[in-house]
């Protein structure tokens, strides 16, 4: 699910008109429950607005009762089909600067200089910024950029500091920003004067990340790498890096499932004897 909002999220970067991504039900259920907890959670945080929030948790709630999922028309006509077969893909692929749509793989762009990373923006999961950690607790003594870290929600920000993924950071001498837009909308903080820059936000229009910045958008594990070398790796340096994330991908890459977190779950339960006043329908 997260990754079918990623997909989405770029789509609109690419100036697409819409974009649906076809799922099986089984992720949709699992992110809905999760969901459903986290809206409750935050009714209990005293988060607004309160009505809106029960609304909406019920109404996933009912679909959950009986789950259909729109289907495309057996029918329907495209404006064109184009078929990417991933197992074609053998390398990591990297926007250039400063073009989101100049894409080129690892090996066209090994050795470039790398001044600043940053990791973050809501193209990020949680599951990225353990990968990242993964990668820096393999780095002897500092690394020889500045890095910026920002988680896109606090709630991933408080998972990753309970889980240590801050504290690497912290050793690592990264920068860990506020969670939220960060360093991708460029207005809280900037990368030096015409830095060359790796980074896993959405866009690298010129003057974003920085005035006359040159940046690269490249995923959060090779972001990593390209911090602790100081430079975009080459294919077998990436590998070398990447050994210990693939051998533990399924505890890195696992989503932040609220509905099976102690806490949440109680301060959800919390919420359904909060008095929610005026709640009516609107027909
Ligand atoms: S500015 Fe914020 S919402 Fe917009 S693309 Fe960047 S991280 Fe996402």
């Amino acid at each position: 699910m997260e990754q079918a909002f990623e997909l989405s999220d770029a789509s609109a970067e690419r100036s697409a008109g819409g974009c649906t991504i076809r799922l099986n039900k089984e992720p949709i259920i699992e992110y809905f429950k999760s969901n459903i907890t986290l809206l409750r959670w935050m009714i209990s945080e005293g988060y607004g607005d309160a009505r809106t929030l029960e609304r909406r948790a019920k109404a996933m709630e009912e679909w959950l009762k009986d789950p259909q999922l729109l289907e495309p028309d057996a029918d329907a006509e495209y404006y064109k089909i184009i078929e990417i077969d991933l197992n074609e893909i053998k390398e990591p692929l990297l926007a250039c600067p400063n073009d989101p749509d100049d894409i080129k793989p690892l090996s066209a762009v090994q050795g470039t200089k790398i001044d600043e990373v940053f990791i973050g923006s809501c193209m990020t999961n949680i599951g990225h910024f353990r990968a990242a950690s993964e990668v820096l607790k393999q780095v002897k003594g500092g690394i020889p950029t500045r890095l910026w870290v920002s988680p896109p929600t606090k709630m991933d920000q408080h998972q990753l500091v309970e889980e240590g993924v801050y504290s690497v950071f912290g050793v690592s001498g990264a920068r860990t920003e506020m969670p939220g837009c960060s360093l991708c909308m460029g207005n809280q903080a900037r990368v030096a004067l015409q830095s060359t820059v790796v980074s896993t936000s959405t866009r690298n229009f010129p003057n974003r990340l920085g005035e006359g910045a040159n940046v690269f958008l490249a995923s959060s594990e090779l972001a990593a790498v390209s911090s602790a070398l100081g430079r975009i790796p080459t294919m077998e340096e990436y590998l070398g890096y990447m050994k210990n994330v693939d051998t533990m991908a399924d505890n890195i890459y696992r989503y932040l499932n609220f509905n099976e977190i102690k806490s949440y779950m109680e301060a959800a339960e919390k919420a359904k004897t909060i008095p929610l006043v005026n709640v009516r329908d609107v027909a």
